[in-house]
């Protein structure tokens, strides 16, 4: 492929950046803004100026509920109070994912469901405990995910990962938030604009290039042309100004993930003062999958589906199975989409964050994630001194390699499983439609553990713990016997193993009921 970002470009020349224009404002377009208005700093001498323009007719998409545990520091380094941020978007805490029926049917008789936590092994002792949980120091069939953290256990109690005089973004266990998409990006306008972003409502009709083939501004029905020396594009899927006019191509995953679409609806809960799960829930159906989210007041549930292998009416009566009588008549919305990227994110003069940028399915949430991933790679690379160019090489190569690495991770999930009762299924065992990459990991993995080596962090979203919890809850078999007896800490490792048991105890004592924290914090913050 042409790189279209070889030193020649006008901005390589050495044309200082000062001017961003942002186009889109969904979660993507106003969490880039108060990112760099924060880290920019905009308005001051010397500084950025951003702008975000954002069209009153095009809504945003509106969906993105869950998160990973980065969005704490990407908050905190916004400078947003934890409270502020709770009780605006309507969040509610998330410990981890629980993963149903993704080994084994409903029925089978095996365990049904594993467990993704955020904490991973406490981390008091030199000993890695995962060699010594496969030989079986945790006890006989003690599953990965009881064995290590004690988190598992607190999730299912329904208890909260934090008590209630915890410092903002601090607590005996990690975590993320599920909420409201539309109250966050609400939230983030508002800060934003706070930080000096200035905003501009009115729709982009037309983006013209200029001789170089760089943007040169964008054409609204009302303001006239903005711009700009640095251009954003956060318009979604419609990718106006890196797909549309700039004609980066978009590099198509459906070989590997095959879910395209999904129907999704919000329903309260049976009881107003239900607990509320502190985990997503992603049960596996006979063609896709379904999250189910629990915010303070009502359940947003969506099935994420593979047109190849049902079509849409089946699957909205496989979600509405699935919520059962509180589906009603309620109307649900869909989505089309295909899993890929785009390779070249930036482009001369316009970086992509967003679903612009690219979209996988959100099994493990790295549509946020990857937002802020590039808000702050922009902020390192931002090319102050015009040197553009060398920057989205930069940007381009560890964006890539982000999709990439997580694309395998997303595969994990099914590539392992034991489920032959429908063509979905046995199409996502089938190695042919696994990534040669992840063949490599698991082959690695067949005679020791993922271990740190296996990633590197400026690169992978999820380390090693993510993919052991994964890798290992969805049944993998990783041989230790020929090295076991160097393994000679077995009676130490118990020790721990129990020392974690007795903590689970404690904290099962000392942690407030998810929904009583989450009911003090918006009153009381
Ligand atoms: P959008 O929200 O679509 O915003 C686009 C913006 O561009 C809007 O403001 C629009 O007005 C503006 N715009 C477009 N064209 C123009 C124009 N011509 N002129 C002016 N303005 C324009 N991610 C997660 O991390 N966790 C999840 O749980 C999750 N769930 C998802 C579920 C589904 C079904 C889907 C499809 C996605 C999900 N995602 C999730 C991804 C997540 O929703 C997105 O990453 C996130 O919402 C960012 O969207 P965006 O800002 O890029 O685009």
């Amino acid at each position: 492929m042409a790189d279209t970002n070889a030193p020649d470009g006008a901005r390589a020349k050495g044309a200082p950046v000062r001017n961003v224009l942002i186009v889109g404002g969904g979660t993507a377009g106003w969490l880039a803004a108060a990112y760099l208005a924060r880290t920019l700093s905009i308005g001051q001498p010397g500084g950025a100026r951003i702008t975000l323009v954002e069209s009153a007719d095009i809504g945003i998409l509106g969906v993105g509920e869950g998160t990973f545990p980065n969005i704490q520091r990407t908050l905190r380094r916004i400078g947003i109070d934890e409270s502020v941020f709770m009780r605006e978007s309507e969040a509610t805490f998330k410990q981890g994912i629980r993963f149903d029926h993704w080994q084994h049917a409903p029925g089978s008789g095996e365990r049904d469901h594993y467990f993704h936590p955020f904490q991973s092994a406490i981390s008091r002792q030199d000993l890695d405990l995962v060699p010594y949980w496969l030989l079986g120091a945790a006890g006989d069939g003690v599953p990965l995910d009881t064995a290590l953290t004690m988190q598992k256990r607190v999730a299912d109690a329904a208890l909260a990962p934090k008590r209630s005089g915890d410092a903002d973004y601090a607590a005996p266990l990690n975590y993320a938030y599920h909420f409201d998409a539309v109250k966050f990006a609400r939230l983030l306008r508002v800060v934003a604009t706070d930080l000096g972003v200035r905003h501009v409502v009115d729709t982009v009709d037309a983006v013209p290039l200029d001789e170089t083939g760089a943007v040169a501004g964008v054409v609204t029905r009302e303001s006239g042309t903005l711009t700009a020396d640095l251009y954003i594009d956060c318009t979604g899927f419609r990718a106006q100004l890196i797909g549309q006019a700039l004609k980066s191509p978009y590099q198509s995953c459906r070989k590997w993930l095959f879910c395209d679409r999904a129907v999704a609806l919000q329903v309260p809960y049976d009881q107003p003062d239900a607990p509320i799960p502190s985990y997503t829930v992603s049960t596996a159906h006979e063609a896709g999958w379904t999250w189910d989210i629990g915010l303070e007041t009502r359940r947003g549930i969506g099935h994420v589906y593979s047109s190849d292998h049902t079509d849409d009416a089946r699957a909205e009566q496989v979600l509405r199975d699935y919520i059962g009588p509180a589906a009603g008549d309620k109307t649900a919305r869909t989505f089309r989409f295909e899993a890929g990227y785009r390779p070249e994110p930036w482009v001369r003069n316009c970086v992509a964050i967003g679903l612009s940028s690219g979209f996988f399915e959100p099994l493990e949430s790295t549509g946020i994630v990857l937002i802020e991933v590039a808000s702050v790679l922009l902020t390192s690379l931002f090319p102050w001194a015009g040197d553009m160019a060398t920057a989205a090489r930069q940007f381009n190569r560890i964006m890539r390699q982000r999709y990439e690495r997580a694309l395998d991770f997303l595969k994990l999930h099914y590539c392992l499983t034991r489920r032959t009762d429908t063509a979905f299924w046995r199409d996502n065992a089938d190695a042919a439609t696994v990534p040669d990459t992840l063949h490599d990991l698991l082959d690695r993995w067949r005679h020791r553990p993922p271990e740190g080596l296996d990633f590197d962090l400026n690169l992978d979203t999820f380390s090693e713990a993510s993919w052991q919890f994964v890798l290992y809850g969805m049944g993998y078999n990783t041989d230790l016997s020929a090295q076991a007896g160097a393994f000679r800490h077995m009676d130490e490792a118990r020790q721990q193993f129990a020392a974690i048991r007795a903590s689970t105890e404690q904290a099962l004592a000392a942690l407030p009921r998810h929904r009583d924290l989450i009911t003090q914090i918006y009153r009381h913050g």
